[in-house]
Formats: C-alpha cells, structure tokens, sequence
C-alpha cells in the first residue's frame, strides 16, 4: 500500500508536481493520489504552487511542499554559551539568539534558558505555539540518542542521565531531539554547504576531539551514541601522556587545546585557553605554529585509519582551534594522504568547516526538521486529521 507519507517524500525536494506526475511515479489511481494531497494540504505541509502547464482546457493544479506552515527551534549548547534559532521547514533561519551561559550551571537553569527563548522566537516571529513541530538540542558531552539523556558528561556537573525532553516538554509540549555537538555540527556542515555529499566526516578540534560521522547520508551513532569518538584512540606520540579519561596516549591528551596550551607554557608563553593558543599562532609564534602544525599530523594519524575504514569524500575540520587558519590543516593533510589507501583518498577532500560557529544550531534545526517530515511523523499526524 502507498502511504500518505510516499506521496509526501516526492514532494519534499520543494520542486511542484501536478496530481498526474504524482500519480505517475507512485504508479497510484488519480483519485487515490487526490485523497493523499487533501491530506497534506489539510496538514498544511502541502499547498497550492501557481499553475501547472496547461495540455488544453484548464490548466492542472501544481502541490509542493509548504516550508512556511511549521517552524522549528533548533539549540546549540557549547561548554560556556548557548545559541537557539527558529527556523522554517527548508532549514531557513526567521530568528535568532545567543546568550553567555554556562552549561555547568546545571540543567535547570540551562533549559530554563531554552524554554524562555523559544518563548521569544515564537513572539518575535508571531507565530501562535500550536506553529512549533519540533525543538533539537545539541549539548557538550555524550547523549542517548534515544532517551536524550546525558551519560556521564564530563564538562555538565548535574546532568547526567537527566531526562532532557522532558524538562523541555513541559513547557513545549513537542517532539525533543537531543544529541551531542559533533553529530550537530556534522549535520550543519552537511545540509547547509554539502548537500549533495553522503559520505562526510566532521572532526572538531576544540577542548576536546571528537567526530560527527555521516555515511550513506545518515548519521551514524552506533550502539550507544558514541560513534565517532577519537579523542581517545590512541597516537604514537601519546606514549607515557596521562589522558583526562584515565587512559594514556590518547589523541586528545597531545593534540587538544589545553595539551597545546600546556606544552607552550612549557616554552615560556603566556598562554591559558584553547582562544589564547589560536591568537598565538594566527600572530605568527614559531614554537605555536609548530605545535599545531604537529597536532594535525597527531590527528591524521587516527584520520588516517578512519579514511581507510569508512571511506568518506569530504572531511570537515571544524572546532576552536580550526580558527588558527591553515596550519591545522596543513598537518592532517600530510599524514593523511601519506597513510591512507590511495583509493581511498583519489577523490577525498579535506576542508575546513563552512559554517563555522553557526555549524551546531544549524545541525540541531536539522535534525527536529528531519524528524518532522520523516515517514513516521506524517503518517501519525495524517491518521490523526483523518
Ligand atoms: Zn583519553
């Protein structure tokens, strides 16, 4: 049986198509097609789009999908601030706020935050609440996917497997997404800049390491959310270093910020943050630029294995220290086309992030408007309008 939702998917792509297109790639009677639209159009996902061509007498009506009807807030809660916009179902931003907030202050007064502000976007862009279809929330540390819970954050005292939709949704009573900031910005990077790429990497380079891993066009998780997750593979160069995670060698506890900060301390500057190692090296410090530039060759190393293994055609590096220009680049790109498989890397390209800082609150909205539009979700909502 053709469902609702088959119809809708042919129209998901924006593009108008007559009641006979519909009706000739689902391969379904007319009248079956017309009872499918009614359908959408009651939803409000689908409206009316000019006229179609005529082939004689009057001209057959046009149906694309309608991005205005429902809106989505998507979040993008990093270590020390927090950024939520609204945007349409194409992925369109209407709105947008940012705040200072610290998300070791705990979940209560972080998702407080989120409430209010989605509160705001909705009056700003004087849309009733009835208008809101679903909230992503991307958050600084391992998440269960399917129960949006934290587990066991290192950097959010209090939030560990605190039930996160479920704060949210006793203000907006709505679907609630929540997964960690890597597999956001990687999602960010995907739908906004590479549309048309299925096999994508993001690795952010910030405090910590981690990676966003999109293959097949889907975002892999893996079993327990924690797809993705070098920080803590190990590297030549990491042997006798002690790990944060209690391991030793791990990639993160050579080539993070704070072991970039540490060893330039060691060398006489003045440096305390991952920001004050980007200035270092984007002022042309020697001993900084050499640094970074072996942090990179750290990160190809484990770069290199994961090429060989998933073999993606775009690796984005994103992150704080991705901000020092291109010397972080330089270094992965050296190790990684010297120790991947030449296959592997015939085609592979390695950039630095496109969307920047706004990667994460992009990703979030993403991943609520893919939840909304997906097969499930409209099947439920058109069993519901009958
Ligand atoms: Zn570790």
């Amino acid at each position: 049986m053709v469902r609702t939702s088959d119809v809708f998917d042919l129209l998901r792509d924006g593009r108008p198509r007559t009641r006979a297109q519909l009706a000739e790639a689902t391969g379904l009677a007319r009248s079956t097609i017309a009872a499918r639209v009614d359908v959408l159009m009651k939803l409000g996902l689908v409206a009316p789009y000019g006229d179609g061509r005529s082939t004689g007498g009057r001209p057959p009506s046009l149906f694309a999908l309608n991005p205005a009807s429902r809106v989505v807030v998507g979040v993008d809660v990093g270590a020390t601030h927090a950024v939520a916009a609204m945007c349409d179902l194409s992925g369109a931003v209407l709105s947008e706020h940012r705040s200072d907030l610290d998300v070791a202050s705990g979940p209560e007064e972080v998702l407080g935050w989120v409430s209010a502000t989605v509160g705001q976007l909705l009056a700003e862009t004087r849309r009733p609440a009835a208008d809101l279809a679903a909230i992503g929330i991307g958050l600084p540390g391992p998440v269960e996917h399917s129960t949006g819970r934290p587990m066991n954050p290192p950097i959010m005292p209090g939030w560990d497997r605190f039930d996160v939709p479920g704060r949210v949704q006793r203000d907006y009573p709505v679907p609630v997404l929540i997964d960690n900031d890597v597999n956001i910005m990687a999602l960010g990077e995907q739908q906004t800049h590479f549309t048309d790429v299925d096999d994508l990497v993001l690795i952010k380079v910030a405090t910590g390491i981690g990676a966003g891993i999109i293959s097949g066009g889907s975002l892999q998780r893996g079993a327990q959310g924690t797809a993705g997750d070098l920080g803590h593979v190990r590297v030549l160069r990491g042997a006798g270093v002690l790990c944060r995670c209690g391991n030793e060698g791990c990639l993160e506890a050579v080539a993070a910020g704070p072991a970039l900060a540490a060893r330039l301390r060691e060398q006489g500057r003045d440096v305390q943050t991952t920001q004050d190692v980007v200035d270092l090296v984007r002022a042309g410090d020697l001993a900084a630029l050499h640094e970074i530039r072996q942090a990179g060759r750290d990160i190809g190393e484990v770069l290199a294995t994961m090429v060989n293994l998933i073999n993606p055609s775009v690796v984005v590096i994103g992150g704080r220290l991705a901000n020092s220009g291109e010397h972080l680049l330089a270094g992965i790109r050296e190790v990684v086309y010297l120790r991947s498989l030449p296959l592997a890397t015939q085609s592979l390209r390695v950039v630095s992030s496109r969307a920047g800082a706004e990667a994460g609150v992009l990703g979030a909205a993403s991943m609520a408007i893919t939840h909304v539009l997906s097969p499930e979700s409209i099947e439920a909502a058109s069993a519901a309008v009958g």
